[in-house]
């Protein structure tokens, strides 16, 4: 590839740069990546641009009679390589940035393990907490149609994200499916099983998140059997991830939701905790262990740290407080740039987003290609599949760190835009 003398990007060494911006974030990342990798200057401008983002309204009629007309957006950040995939989020503080940033994390981290996708995200404008289920059906299916000019199985390709599931998932399959007149069930992944679902696709991202954490504590020289472990978020990944965590041996410590924290030093039975969130919501009150503020839990005595909630939690004011030894990132975006290099100098190992948390659309994957089969493997198969692709995913970064002297997070970059950028040189520009 030919050698760089590229701008070093809109926001790099400006200043202009906010912290909390996610799209900022990923942009600087990508720039000290792209500038490592001596980028093609032409396949850096195409990369640091999104392919396409479509805005929509999404008018709902209300239980009480009323309309009201939420925000969505699509964004898919490139499709050189295969259809675009990414999940779907609805939440109040959704933005176009965030969505641009997640829409950019996707690209990279299906280059990262090997996915034949390219980048994409959505979200909707909204708060499920306050909606009714029938108000949500009808907000999901509205958006279904008001994107589907752009998703199909060979297109774009939405999943669960924060605050959707799988029932979420069959609306849109349902709705996609209604409009194609056949059944479409290779539309969006993260579906039931037994609607086109695969086994073992719920539990992907945790999964990953433990077998990403194996390979971290082996190059750490840390014994898991040993090991104290914090987890935020218990959600899909962080409960899933701390359920499979905790099977392994390793002692949880502390856990949190967004209601609060958990902390106890001889550790938690966290079947048990899953049972108390089962009947009352939220790890707060389960008894034998210590409210902790929910704020500081990234700042708990443990040896692995695993985000698994929100972005921008490791940051700058806190990142020197982190007493863990290695970093999960079951999140996206848990870490803003300022405090990578805050970690970076104190020697903690980040396993990055990109890598960390790639169980999900790995077996996501995996979910397209039985759906288009028509035939379903068994969860033993998927995990096997899905550990090969995180252990080798995992020394392909690990070996692009050591090679060029960068932390983990840049060499994960380095790994996904070097894979994206060389397809897209085979396939030559269409200018
Ligand atoms: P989820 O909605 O299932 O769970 C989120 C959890 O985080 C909940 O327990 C919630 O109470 C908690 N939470 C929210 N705000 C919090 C806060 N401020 N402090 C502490 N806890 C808080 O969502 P999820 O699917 O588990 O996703 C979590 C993160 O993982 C997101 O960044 C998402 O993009 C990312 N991710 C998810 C998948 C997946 O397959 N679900 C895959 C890759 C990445």
């Amino acid at each position: 590839m030919q050698a760089a003398s590229h701008d070093p990007g809109p926001y790099a060494g400006t200043g202009r740069e906010s912290e909390f911006n996610p799209y900022e974030a990923m942009l600087d990342r990508f720039d000290q990546a792209a500038r490592k990798l001596r980028l093609d200057p032409g396949i850096y401008e195409i990369l640091k641009s999104t392919d396409r983002e479509l805005t929509v309204s999404v008018p709902c009629l209300m239980d009480d009679g009323s309309y009201r007309v939420f925000r969505g957006y699509r964004v898919q950040h490139n499709l050189a390589v295969g259809p675009a995939k990414g999940g779907i989020r609805f939440a109040p503080d959704v933005t176009l940035d965030e969505v641009r940033a997640l829409a950019a994390w996707m690209t990279w981290k299906c280059a990262v393990v090997g996915v034949p996708f390219g980048g994409a995200k959505g979200g909707v404008v909204c708060d499920p907490k306050a909606l009714s289920i029938g108000e949500l059906e009808r907000i999901t299916r509205r958006y279904t149609v008001a994107i589907m000019d752009i998703i199909g199985p060979e297109r774009d390709v939405p999943a669960p994200d924060v605050n959707t599931n799988e029932q979420v998932m069959a609306w849109i399959m349902d709705t996609y499916s209604m409009h194609m007149r056949h059944t479409v069930t290779s539309v969006v992944t993260g579906k039931p099983v037994g609607l086109g679902g695969s086994l073992g696709r719920r539990e992907a991202t945790g999964r990953g998140v433990l077998f990403v954490l194996r390979e971290a504590a082996a190059v750490k020289k840390l014994d898991l059997d040993n090991a104290t472990v914090v987890v935020q978020g218990f959600g899909n990944v962080g409960g899933i991830g701390a359920e499979l965590i905790h099977a392994e041996g390793a002692k949880i410590v502390g856990v949190s939701d967004i209601e609060g924290a958990i902390y106890a030093d001889s550790g938690l039975d966290i079947p048990k905790v899953q049972e108390h969130v089962r009947k009352t919501g939220s790890v707060l009150g389960y008894p034998g262990a210590d409210e902790v503020n929910k704020d500081e839990v990234v700042e708990l005595p443990c040896d692995v740290l695993v985000p698994a909630a929100v972005e921008n939690v490791i940051r700058r004011s806190n990142a020197d407080k982190v007493q863990a030894s290695i970093i999960i990132e079951g999140a996206n975006g848990p870490t803003t740039a300022r405090a990578d290099e805050i970690l970076f100098d104190k020697g903690v190992f980040v396993v990055p987003d990109i890598l960390a948390n790639a169980g999900g659309v790995t077996v996501s994957y995996l979910e397209w290609v039985q759906d288009r089969m028509g035939y379903f493997w068994e969860e033993d198969e998927v995990n096997r599949r899905l550990g090969i692709v995180m252990s080798r995913a995992f020394n392909e970064v690990k070996e692009m760190a050591d090679k060029h002297d960068v932390g983990m997070r840049i060499a994960a970059y380095m790994l996904g835009i070097d894979r994206v950028g060389r397809f897209m040189s085979m396939r030559g520009i269409y200018a």
